[in-house]
């Protein structure tokens, strides 16, 4: 098998939309690695409020500022992906008990589909240790104010989708 490298690191997940707990997770990897991927996943048996291009957009302007940070889709296995990219390491947030036990057993999981790749966890900052992209979704369908939660470019896009009958 192909050598991964353990200086670049994957972040995957449904980005639906990114939020500043992700962004968080975002600066701090490109802080601890060369290269920061992030994983934008297709799963077409799972309706979301953005499509994949609009995620992977958001997230492009948001991780702009970080010059190592790359976006990237992808569709089916994490660990396949991972290895695609050629890194060494998925990177996770963790943001509650309940997180613990569900991401437990996925690393477990993703250790035992691919031994190469290790997963490492970063605690969520405790002022987004609440913050989900589901909630938040919920929250801006009944007309709350989300400012303190989303970067600048997701704001309007996401109060503008919420409100729009599907
Ligand atoms: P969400 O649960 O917000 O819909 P995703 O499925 O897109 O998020 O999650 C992608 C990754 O980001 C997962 O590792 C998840 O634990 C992490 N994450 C989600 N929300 C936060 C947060 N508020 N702080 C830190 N990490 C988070």
């Amino acid at each position: 098998m192909p050598e991964l490298n353990p200086r670049v690191a994957v972040y995957t997940g449904t980005f639906d939309p990114v939020h500043l707990g992700h962004l968080d997770i975002i600066e701090r990897g490109s802080r601890l690695y060369d290269r920061l991927i992030v994983g934008v996943g297709i799963n077409p048996d799972k309706a979301t409020l953005f499509s994949i291009d609009e995620r992977v957009d958001l997230l492009e302007e948001v991780a702009r500022p970080f010059g190592n940070v790359e976006v990237r889709k992808f569709e089916g296995l994490a660990v396949q992906f991972v290895r695609g990219a050629g890194a060494g390491v998925m990177l996770r947030g963790l943001r509650t008990l309940s997180d613990m036990e569900y991401e437990f057993t996925m690393s477990l999981m993703n250790l035992n589909l691919d031994p190469g790749i290790e997963t490492v966890f970063l605690m969520a900052k405790e002022e987004y240790s609440h913050v989900s992209s589901s909630l938040l979704r919920q929250i801006a369908a009944l007309g709350g104010d989300l400012s303190k939660f989303l970067p600048d470019p997701v704001k309007g896009p996401l109060v503008e989708r919420a409100r729009r009958p599907t």
